[in-house]
């Protein structure tokens, strides 16, 4: 510890972004010489959406050494291998976009240019049945890949679904057990120091000020600290992300719980579908200015498979990412930094992102400019990654049955995801770019389930020796779908794990 070392830290907000921060900073950080006090408000509340993960999640439960089936019983979890999608390449048509990867390279080759080699000489089931996530999935079937498990098992990627409320108040309990002090409280103001610009304390209704070196702004959509304080500004994304609303509403479920999310495309948005232990999360996202609100609840509740638990929920926001994730002393995470829509199920990630990006370039108090901007580059990056491939789902489409998707389709794009498609339309290649998330199966996924086929494949695929190349992928597929064949049901594994969390 050094006399410049940040001395407190002040989270405000205790939704997931607040809690989150909190637990990976006081587990990280050396609690023997910093404070971290986190500020929320039950008045207030939070979103309490957020309920379908990415496979990098569990990094960050490893990092704090949650024990996987504690986590599940706790939070009402199950697995998630991946998203079915329904009715966005056109009404009629769905794929499954797996975590892992479909089949294996060979020779250095792509699986995927393998697969397209193969299907222009006979007909080909869809790629997913070379994917174990994919496999096991169709069959609501559900293995935990252990460490060295063999193949192809070790090629299941998975993630979880659990309930918002529930996950911040598990967290909530692993940070103050290890030292994080809670504040209840609304706060009403923030004082700047004048010289720095850098927030000096907070405010809070009862007049109690709460000074820190650092703030973590986990504020939500509002950005209480980094926008109505700093006034950072907002880049606006909602001319390649046109849904700007959302209604959410819980439904009885009383079947197995199926072990993927599903997403079915609607006239001007589309419906979600997160199955939990002990109910169904349900909800709409669409674009205000194509569906009114009274029709968009209307499709919502026609479409529950059991009864409503609740009122449902309004929710608005505006597609984009704070112009600055880190301003002056203030770090914003969560909603405050911005929002894609959840299609693909990101935000929690960009948090986590976000926290591992903060520890990793910790300021001390003399904030050198040099580590913000880094830090505020890497957060442009994986938010602008994360968008474009939210768009390519909307602009992959042949819908032409509403003027959403006629708008979608016809869309001009960011250059970054224009030159990607172009690659992929001429020979299916694909390259990430050092970029952190999704992977090439995921884009191969999205692009041929939506039905965006290359019209070539590249020439080190061609050279492949055809017999070869024809039994290997008939055995391959064969034996995704005996491994799934012989998992347990999904139901049943998350079952005995929560049974096992208990008997610890
Ligand atoms: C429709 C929808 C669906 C989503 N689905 C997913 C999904 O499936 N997967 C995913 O990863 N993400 C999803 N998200 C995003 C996810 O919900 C958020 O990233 C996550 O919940 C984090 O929210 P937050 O903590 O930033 O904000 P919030 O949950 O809004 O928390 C804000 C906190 O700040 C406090 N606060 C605010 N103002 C004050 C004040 N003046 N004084 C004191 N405290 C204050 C509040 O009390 C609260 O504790 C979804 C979002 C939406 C809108």
């Amino acid at each position: 510890m050094s006399e410049h070392s940040i001395r407190d830290v002040v989270i405000v907000g205790g939704g997931t972004a607040g809690w989150m921060a909190a637990a990976a900073m006081i587990r990280l950080l050396d609690k023997r010489s910093i404070n971290i006090t986190l500020i929320e408000s039950d008045e207030i509340g939070t979103v309490g959406v957020g309920e379908a993960t990415i496979p990098p999640i569990i990094a960050y439960n490893n990092m704090l050494r949650i024990n996987e089936d504690e986590f599940l019983a706790a939070t009402k979890a199950t697995f998630k291998l991946g998203i079915e999608f329904v009715d966005w390449g056109a009404i009629g048509e769905r794929y499954f976009h797996p975590f892992g990867p479909h089949g294996q390279d060979f020779q250095g080759v792509h699986f995927h240019q393998i697969y397209l080699r193969e299907s222009r000489l006979r007909k080909l089931d869809d790629i997913g049945a070379w994917s174990m996530s994919t496999t096991a999935a169709a069959l609501g079937r559900y293995a935990r890949p252990e460490p060295n498990a063999p193949l192809p098992l070790s090629q299941l990627g998975y993630a979880f679904h659990f309930d918002a409320g529930l996950y911040a108040a598990f967290l909530r309990g692993i940070a103050e057990r290890q030292g994080v002090r809670r504040v209840e409280g609304k706060i009403v103001g923030a004082t700047l120091d004048g010289s720095s610009g850098n927030v000096q304390h907070v405010t809070l209704a009862d007049g109690t000020t709460i000074a820190g070196d650092l703030f973590v702004d986990c504020s939500g959509f509002r950005g209480l600290l980094i926008e109505d304080k700093l006034g950072t500004g907002y880049e606006d994304w909602s001319k390649w992300l046109p849904c700007d609303r959302a209604i959410a509403v819980p439904s009885e479920y009383p079947g197995q719980p199926d072990p993927f999310t599903r997403s079915t495309a609607r006239s001007a948005g589309w419906q979600w579908r997160i199955p939990l232990q002990h109910r169904m999360g349900n909800g709409i996202v669409y674009s205000s200015g194509y569906l009114p609100d009274s029709d968009a609840e209307e499709l919502l509740l026609a479409n529950l498979e059991g009864k409503p638990l609740a009122e449902p929920r309004k929710l608005f926001f505006k597609a984009g990412r704070r112009r600055l994730a880190w301003n002056a002393n203030v770090v914003s995470l969560g909603l405050s930094s911005g929002f894609v829509e959840p299609l693909e199920s990101t935000s929690i990630h960009l948090i986590q992102s976000g926290i591992v990006k903060l520890l990793a370039l910790f300021p001390d108090r003399r904030f050198n400019p040099v580590e913000r901007d880094e830090y505020n580059r890497q957060m442009q990056d994986v938010f602008e990654d994360v968008r474009d491939f939210i768009i390519l789902h909307y602009k992959a489409t042949r819908r032409d049955d509403s003027p959403f998707w006629n708008y979608c389709r016809t869309m001009e794009l960011p250059d970054s995801l224009e030159a990607k498609l172009e690659l992929w339309r001429a020979k299916g290649r694909l390259f990430r770019d050092q970029r952190e998330l999704f992977a090439t199966p995921s884009w191969v996924a999205v692009l041929l389930g939506q039905g965006i086929v290359p019209e070539e494949t590249e020439p080190a695929a061609d050279a492949l020796d055809p017999a070869m190349i024809s039994d290997a992928l008939d055995k391959m597929r064969l034996s995704y779908r005996h491994m799934a064949e012989h998992m347990p049901m999904h139901g049943d594994f998350v079952a005995e794990a929560c049974a096992s969390a208990g008997r610890r």
